[in-house]
């Protein structure tokens, strides 16, 4: 059976769709198009969908155009920005892609201490931009990711500790809504809309740009340190006590993987499964090497330490090269307030089952700054919990994907009884409704009213979708 979607756009005609691509300066990309396999592709190649109409937005004016013809022509769209979401969601099949990718600027403001930021940035776009001037804003951790798409559902990474997460940090947002009106939302502005925008995804327009508060911050003293995996209860159980207490100074998060069998990794390394934390002390430089003493002292030399002072720029590219775009990945996540010693027991058995070598498990605290915000002053419903928590299954090789995706299914399973039920939307795959319900909690309720109001028809569906409530 033909889908909805695929009705809609095989109603389009030719002349339409003519009239709608002289309407987008970026230009609009179509199947038979010499560029349209390159346009299509996303960071995950797992997800292979083939999108009706690829509109490449230049300016707010496109995305007014482009959602206006999606709704009159009553098309699937989707919402692209850095295009790295783990189930794809910024693809669709046989609908419009909103390809946000053309509108990537930064513009600091030193003197205000903020940061424009255009909708289809990327993380690294952002770090290169605020370096010159000494400020941050809180992202994650691999610079080509999309700035929307990570600060719509929250922002975890190197400086979640110190300064939040990047909704946190965000002050205003220019909206294009599903009726194709475009409107300001921040504290003062459409507060309904910034309260659902914290968090709450793409589901209520596209967010044409960004205003970050800036935080000052000079070089950091970080990077990964790494032990034996024989190591990993001991050090599991020494990490879960430390960085609870640690100041918000102090950010680490904790991973089971395996060495790269590549230079500059020390040969000796190579291919070996390890655990390790990934630090990152953005205090004083002086104070880094006391603040991370403790990890260094607690269960003898590291195997591998590269510990030391960088700019933040750099800790935040140094996992890129491993992790290029056209990997098949499968992902699996939850939050968890507390690491029972039963939890790290079930952890360092699938830690030693890594499947692949980028295969990888991520605790990221979420406490320090990011804790001290309610669970119900943005849409992120979990500020109580201690830490997010991800299993990726990675490979290169789809021969790997039945084996990757059921070490992932069977290790989530093992410790989804010992989390706080829901997950961190940006690091699930497409689990269905009642995931999305646990993940904002009691939140929903408020987001989907929020919905109802900005996006009553769910024109924006393409995402980990909150229903508009009934009327
Ligand atoms: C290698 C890798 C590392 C990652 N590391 C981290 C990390 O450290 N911390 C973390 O928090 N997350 C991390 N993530 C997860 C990441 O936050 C999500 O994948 C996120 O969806 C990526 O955003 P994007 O814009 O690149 O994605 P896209 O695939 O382009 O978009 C995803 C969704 O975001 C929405 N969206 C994107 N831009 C806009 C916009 N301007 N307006 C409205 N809606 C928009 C749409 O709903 C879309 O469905 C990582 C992902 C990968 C693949």
């Amino acid at each position: 059976m033909v889908s909805t979607a695929a009705t809609a756009a095989s109603n389009l005609t030719d002349e339409a769709i003519q009239q709608f691509a002289g309407s987008i300066r970026g230009g609009v990309i179509r199947p038979g198009d010499p560029n349209y396999d390159e346009a299509r592709k996303i960071y995950n190649a797992m997800i292979d969908k083939r999108p009706a109409l690829i509109a490449r937005c230049t300016d707010a004016g496109d995305v007014i155009a482009a959602v206006n013809f999606a709704r009159e022509n009553d098309l699937l769209v989707a919402i692209r920005g850095g295009g790295h979401n783990g189930p794809g969601l910024g693809t669709c099949d046989d609908g419009l892609v909103i390809d946000l990718s053309g509108i990537k600027y930064v513009r600091v403001d030193p003197v205000a201490r903020t940061a424009r930021v255009g909708g289809g940035a990327l993380l690294g776009d952002v770090d290169h931009a605020t370096r010159a001037f000494g400020f941050v804003i809180p992202s994650g951790i691999i610079s080509t990711t999309g700035v929307g798409g990570i600060t719509l559902g929250g922002g975890v990474g190197h400086l979640t500790r110190t300064f939040g997460l990047s909704i946190d940090n965000l002050l205003e947002a220019d909206v294009v809504l599903a009726d194709g009106s475009f409107v300001t939302a921040s504290k003062d502005q459409n507060a309904d809309l910034f309260w659902a925008l914290r968090g709450g995804g793409g589901n209520f327009g596209v967010v044409t740009s960004f205003l970050f508060r800036l935080n000052s911050l000079g070089d950091v003293y970080a990077g990964p340190m790494l032990w034996d995996i024989d190591k990993a209860t001991e050090v599991l159980k020494w990490y879960r006590d430390f960085i609870v207490n640690a100041p918000d100074e102090v950010n680490g998060w904790f991973a089971f993987l395996t060495v790269p069998p590549v230079a500059p990794f020390p040969e000796h390394l190579q291919g070996k499964k390890m655990c390790g934390v990934v630090w990152c002390y953005a205090g004083p430089q002086a104070d880094g090497e006391a603040a991370l003493a403790p990890a260094r002292a607690a269960f003898g030399t590291p195997a591998l330490d590269w510990v030391g002072p960088m700019p933040y720029s750099a800790l935040n590219s140094m996992f890129d090269g491993i992790y290029p775009a056209g990997h098949q990945w499968y992902w699996k996540a939850d939050f968890f307030n507390e690491l029972s010693d039963e939890a790290i027991a079930r952890h360092v058995e699938f830690g030693n089952a890594l499947p692949t070598i980028p295969s990888t498990m991520h605790l990221y605290p979420i406490n320090g700054r990011a804790g001290r915000v309610g669970n119900d002053e943005t849409a992120w419903a979990y500020r109580d919990a201690n830490w997010a928590q991800v299993m990726v299954g990675v490979s290169p090789d789809p021969a790997d994907n039945a084996n990757m995706i059921a070490w992932a299914k069977a290790y989530w399973e093992a410790l989804h009884p010992h989390s706080a039920g829901g997950a961190y939307v940006n690091m699930m795959m497409d689990e269905g409704a009642d995931r999305v319900r646990a993940s904002y909690g009691e939140n929903y309720t408020k987001l989907a009213t929020v919905k109802a109001k900005y996006d009553p028809n769910n024109l924006f569906r393409v995402n980990q979708n909150i229903k508009p409530a009934a009327g």
